[in-house]
């Protein structure tokens, strides 16, 4: 049996930004990775903050635009602009950047199986098992990277995955005939169908966006809501749909076992995802950095018990931020179409497309609705939508 110091499973991007870091800090690193192509199908609109640069490297070949901001419409396509003079966001060619952070960690030393599906792990001993022929290995910690439908979080938490709360998103690559878009914005689309769920439209180019959607919807009736959209649409014309996209997104949840005995999980395997928007990548990548400082010690010392302290540090760092995004998303499911359209109203009667464009952040919304309650805006918007909803249930 070949044994390891850590093996990954899955080689998403966070599990191999953490097989990076280990590689580098001098472990033997494995990753097993159930596909023969990394990246591939795609299931990202590629959208991500301009943190990004500060917690992985990020080569200019595979930014394929530069965010300047937003337009956020609501459902009677009442319009907030929010922007800065400087980038915001990158949008990226997802699939190439997945095989170039696996290319790095290889270049740093981690040794990447593709085509090795893992089918069973004992935590205890750290053991995985592949099946068909191919050989077991062993490893003083495992890292279960195995994105939503993680194999190795069963295994921790003794659940099926069918008991985590997900929510399902779909995506098209859509041409349209006429030159419609400005490339350094995204358009947000929110209706009460969809909410806290909504509408992207992600540009690639003046003719061609990544426009997709997330909800508590099934994927037949998210595909038939983008259709309407695009049909409705009087603005789009004719357009082409070349791609179709599909994929789950995994809701965060602060109970959620993350280490037991000498395996933990990372990434979307723990539920690293942003409520509010669904995003993943850099919040899965500053775990990978976490996990990875505390694993290297816990390896050096030869004290694996101590690992649960990559829970307490994740919690610690993350949960006020993601307990806040949850509330947000609580506050938004509440709201009919009626409400989010009074609300864009006030929001820009009021100037605050001004204070979204200050404070508004992709990766982090508490500083946005601290500075809106300092500025007593929230209150002026909510007590009016709470109460015309307690009137009409008396119509
Ligand atoms: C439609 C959509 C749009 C999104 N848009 C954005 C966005 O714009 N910005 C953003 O930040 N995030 C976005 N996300 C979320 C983002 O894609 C995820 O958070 C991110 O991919 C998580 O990376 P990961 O490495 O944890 O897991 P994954 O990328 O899911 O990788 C897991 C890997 O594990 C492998 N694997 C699974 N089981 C096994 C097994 N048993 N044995 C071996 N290998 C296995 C899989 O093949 C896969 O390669 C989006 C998600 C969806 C669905």
């Amino acid at each position: 049996m070949i044994n390891y110091d850590v093996l990954v499973v899955g080689a998403g991007p966070v599990g191999t930004t953490f097989a990076r870091y280990m590689a580098l800090n001098g472990f033997k690193v494995g990753v097993l990775e159930k596909k023969k192509e990394i990246g591939v199908p795609l299931q990202c609109a590629g959208l991500l903050g301009k943190q990004l640069k500060k917690v992985n490297p990020l080569p200019d070949e595979l930014i394929i635009n530069q965010v300047y901001g937003a337009y956020l419409h609501s459902p009677s396509n009442h319009e907030l602009k929010v922007s800065k003079n400087e980038t915001q966001a990158y949008v990226l060619d997802r699939v190439g950047y997945d095989k170039f952070l696996a290319q790095l960690a290889v270049d740093a030393g981690a040794e990447l199986f593709l085509n090795h599906r893992v089918k069973d792990v004992d935590i205890k001993k750290g053991q995985v098992y592949m099946g068909n022929g191919k050989e077991e290995m062993s490893a003083k910690v495992i890292v279960g990277a195995d994105g939503y439908n993680s194999l190795i979080s069963e295994k921790i938490s003794n659940e099926s995955n069918q008991t985590s709360k997900q929510v399902q998103a779909a995506q098209f690559l859509v041409n349209f005939k006429k030159d419609l878009f400005n490339t350094n914005y995204v358009h947000l689309h929110v209706n009460a169908v969809l909410s806290p769920g909504f509408i992207w439209i992600i540009p690639l180019t003046e003719f061609t966006a990544r426009i997709g959607l997330f909800g508590n919807n099934d994927y037949h009736q998210l595909n038939n809501i983008l259709k309407d959209f695009l049909n409705h649409n009087t603005n789009y014309g004719e357009y082409s749909i070349l791609k179709k996209y599909y994929g789950i997104i995994p809701v965060y949840n602060s109970k959620k076992k993350l280490v037991n005995n000498k395996c933990f999980l990372l990434g979307d395997a723990a539920a690293q995802v942003k409520p509010t928007t669904g995003g993943g990548l850099i919040m899965g990548f500053k775990c990978a950095k976490i996990a990875a400082d505390i694993t290297s010690k816990a390896l050096d010392n030869d004290d694996m018990g101590s690992l649960t302290d990559y829970e307490s540090e994740y919690q610690n760092k993350f949960k006020k931020e993601l307990n806040m995004q949850l509330r947000v998303q609580n506050l938004f499911k509440t709201l009919s179409d009626n409400d989010l359209d009074y609300m864009f109203n006030k929001l820009k009667e009021k100037g605050a497309e001004k204070i979204i464009s200050e404070y508004g952040d992709m990766d982090s919304q508490s500083p946005l609705i601290k500075e809106l309650l300092k500025t007593g805006l929230l209150f002026t918007i909510l007590p009016k939508i709470l109460s015309r909803r307690i009137f009409s249930l008396w119509k």
